[in-house]
């Protein structure tokens, strides 16, 4: 199976009935004989696909959601008081789903939180250990997607400031996905994120293997969108200092520029799908959006 077709789909989760079973069980493309295609880099996508990857991705938003998701996110702001604290702390649960693979260690869990708390030390986001839970089950381990409402209704813990990290074997298809800080509200058992635990620090997947795809799945679970999300126009990933970008990285391309606006692509951001090695940071409006996307969702 080729690795490089591997994809990491970001659940974004605008609403509850995003995640009608059959829509999520939908078309999964096998990744060996996935050819790219124009269709394929032209979907809309939210989440870190690898390269050569085509694979249909859940709970994405399309522009209408997007919008409904801004709207929603200014007016709650716009009532918060002005002083808000900059210091989140991150509850973190480790849900280690296994079946004859999988029982992740706790030491390549320690790196992973070391993974996080070294990305969003700019972001005045630390990570605390909360608690690991081990859980075995052959089905859920190999198929999270087909059972993520029974797994999370079993398994998830606390309340929206507790990051609920499962690890599963998500396949030749998806690295990982997760939810959006507004979907907390109407559906708070499916908060989380989802990632291949062969994406941990250590793991076997080649070029996603140093902990990065949880950095990335846990910014959208902050709030943050691709850096590609509405390709080269309009209001993008809504935050200012990241420069458009027509589609996803893939590799680490250097100088890649597919935007007629300024700035190079960012290839470095966390929030794109270049290789692990190649992603290294947040903006500063990045983490602004972050703090107010805690202050709007979490911290209420
Ligand atoms: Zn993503």
């Amino acid at each position: 199976m080729n690795r490089a077709g591997i994809v990491s789909v970001v659940g974004i989760l605008a609403t509850a009935t995003a995640y009608a079973p059959a829509a999520l069980a939908a078309p999964l493309a096998p990744a060996a004989s996935a050819a790219p295609s124009a269709a394929c880099a032209d979907q809309p996508a939210q989440a870190r696909v690898r390269a050569g990857a085509h694979v249909t991705e859940r709970n994405q938003p399309g522009p209408a959601q997007v919008a409904a998701m801004e709207k929603d996110f200014r007016s709650r702001l716009g009532k918060l008081p002005k002083k808000r604290t900059n210091a989140i702390n991150v509850r973190v649960h480790f849900q280690v789903v296994y079946g004859s693979a999988g029982n992740v260690s706790d030491a390549t869990l320690k790196k992973q939180l070391d993974v996080l708390n070294a990305a969003y030390a700019g972001s005045g986001v630390t990570f605390t250990h909360a608690a690991t839970k081990r859980t075995q089950n052959a089905a859920w381990f190999s198929d999270p997607e087909r059972n993520e409402r029974a797994m999370k209704t079993a398994l998830r813990q606390g309340n929206a400031q507790d990051l609920n990290f499962y690890t599963a074997d998500l396949g030749n298809s998806l690295l990982g996905w997760a939810t959006f800080p507004s979907s907390y509200r109407n559906s708070p058992v499916m908060d989380g994120v989802v990632v291949h635990y062969q994406s941990l620090p250590g793991g076997t997947l080649a070029e996603y293997n140093e902990g990065d795809t949880g950095t990335h799945e846990v910014g959208h679970w902050m709030g943050l969108y691709h850096t590609f999300q509405g390709a080269c126009s309009g209001e993008g990933d809504q935050v200012a200092d990241t420069p458009a970008e027509e589609s996803p990285a893939s590799g680490c391309p250097t100088g890649r520029d597919t935007c007629p606006s300024a700035g190079v692509d960012p290839i470095h951001n966390y929030m794109d799908y270049s290789y692990d090695a190649c992603m290294t940071e947040f903006t500063p409006g990045q983490n602004q959006r972050m703090q107010s996307q805690w202050s709007t969702y979490r911290a209420q």
